[in-house]
């Protein structure tokens, strides 16, 4: 196996010999691959599937976001996670520039994967692929093959691009889904306005102005004559004798006549019967770094000083440590402070029902009411999706009814029915956080899991 940086590995069939390239190493699979920083890779296969295989299996191992990868045929999965088709010369030059721009990232292991393929070639983008027998029709492979735990990649997206880690730049579609399975196979039908059956169908009807009888066309025809089969007047002259009614359509079931049907829409997936108008609307872009991911690339992290405040909510791992620096600073001044967790449980089976966009909707709601009760000096931190944990400095445990009074208060504003907020308070300081304060947080954590 050549392990020099100058080598091309190649899978599959056709190997060239390089001109560029030192080297061409075979490899039978992405296994096979050495375990190194921004290597340069071409599959050569002739079955689309197993190309787009390989692809996925090869970025859902680390590193392998700074390696360069090319195909020896584009498909629409291809084009969202290589770099294109193989041609030596170009392939041999973009390398050269990812690997300049590899070579100024300091700790290549700390490195969000996302950001980093973004960041090293900027050619990149994050692509959506139209899959028709995926059950949401537009999938983002990128982001499944490197976060392969992800239950949603559009609501990752969605998020990333709230808080600017991911920038849209082009609209490539909107479309509808379920807002109970988020699938997008839906059948729009036509149903009667009254009792919302399918069976409906276009009649021309008569309407006589003697008796007022409305009647299908067909039934007002005796002897060639226009005749009204519930009072026999001859119906001569349109307008005089008879009209046609604007109701052009009937409901088998319930003999409705009716101007105009209603549309719903049938979910193919789930069988949910939805509204049009409540359907979900999802935007799908396709995306570059945002500000925040330029940040994280440049620095290879987080801000270190965020605002503290819910505005600004602070990351896990810089609240473990403010946490574990106020519980010292409390038992050595003789100080108590305060620690707060709202746990929303219901959070996920809202999202299934409701789906992703109201889903963040609610969440913003949330911070919007919860904003207005914290201080400036609270520092809050989301710990866990469903879990938000807030440190108040100089706060009696005492003064927790008080807190927990208003907190309900605000939370009966928010206009949810599935909608509940759990809260619980712990008291800072306590000597056993000092030991390890994550093994800490894990055991409070549990406990809150574990009441309810
Ligand atoms: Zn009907
Ligand atoms: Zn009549
Ligand atoms: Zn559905």
């Amino acid at each position: 196996m050549p392990l020099t940086d100058k080598c091309l590995y190649w899978l599959g069939k056709d190997a060239p010999q390089a001109s560029f390239f030192e080297q061409v190493g075979i490899v039978g699979t992405v296994a096979d691959l050495p375990d190194v920083w921004g290597g340069i890779l071409c599959i050569n296969v002739d079955d689309p599937k197993e190309q787009n295989d390989t692809l996925k299996d090869m970025f859902s191992h680390p590193k392998f976001w700074s390696w360069s990868v090319y195909v020896g045929h584009d498909t629409p999965y291809s084009e969202c996670l290589s770099d294109g088709v193989f041609n030596e010369k170009l392939a041999y030059e973009q390398w050269q520039n990812t690997k300049v721009k590899l070579s100024k990232i300091t700790d290549r292991s700390k490195m969000e994967p996302l950001v980093g393929w973004l960041g090293i070639n900027r050619h990149r983008r994050i692509k959506p692929v139209k899959l028709v027998e995926s059950l949401s029709v537009y999938r983002y492979p990128i982001i499944e093959a490197l976060y392969p735990e992800l239950f949603s990649s559009y609501r990752f997206i969605v998020s990333e691009t709230k808080r600017e880690m991911l920038e849209a730049e082009t609209l490539v579609d909107r479309i509808r889904v379920c807002k109970q399975c988020n699938g997008g196979h839906l059948n729009y039908v036509e149903v009667c306005p009254n009792c919302k059956s399918i069976d409906i169908d276009v009649q021309t009807s008569l309407h006589c102005f003697t008796c007022g009888h409305v009647g299908e066309q067909q039934s007002f025809l005796r002897r060639g004559k226009l005749e009204c089969p519930k009072c026999i007047t001859q119906l001569r002259h349109i307008g005089v004798d008879y009209d046609r009614p604007l109701e052009t359509h009937i409901c088998h079931n319930c003999s409705h006549l009716f101007v105009e049907a209603d549309t719903i829409s049938h979910c193919l997936s789930c069988e949910a019967q939805t509204e049009i108008s409540e359907l979900i609307v999802q935007k799908i872009y396709q995306l570059k770094l945002g500000q925040l991911g330029e940040y994280v690339y440049q620095h290879g992290k987080m801000l270190q000083a965020p605002e503290l405040s819910i505005k600004g909510k602070v990351d896990a791992g810089y609240f473990e440590n403010i946490l574990l620096w106020l519980n010292k600073v409390a038992l050595r001044h003789d100080e108590e402070h305060l620690l707060l967790s709202m746990h929303l449980p219901r959070l996920e089976e809202y999202s299934s029902l409701y789906g992703d966009s109201k889903l963040f909707a609610l969440l913003d709601q949330i911070t919007n009411r919860l904003n207005g009760l914290f201080r400036d000096t609270d520092i809050c931190c989301q710990y866990k999706q469903d879990l938000l944990l807030v440190l108040m400095p100089k706060t009696k445990l005492s003064t927790m009814p008080v807190l927990q009074d208003k907190i309900e208060k605000l939370t009966q504003l928010i206009e949810e029915d599935l909608f509940t907020l759990h809260v619980s308070a712990f008291k800072i300081p306590d000597p056993t956080l000092n030991d390890s304060v994550k093994v800490w947080l894990a055991e409070t954590v549990g406990s809150i899991y574990g009441s309810r």
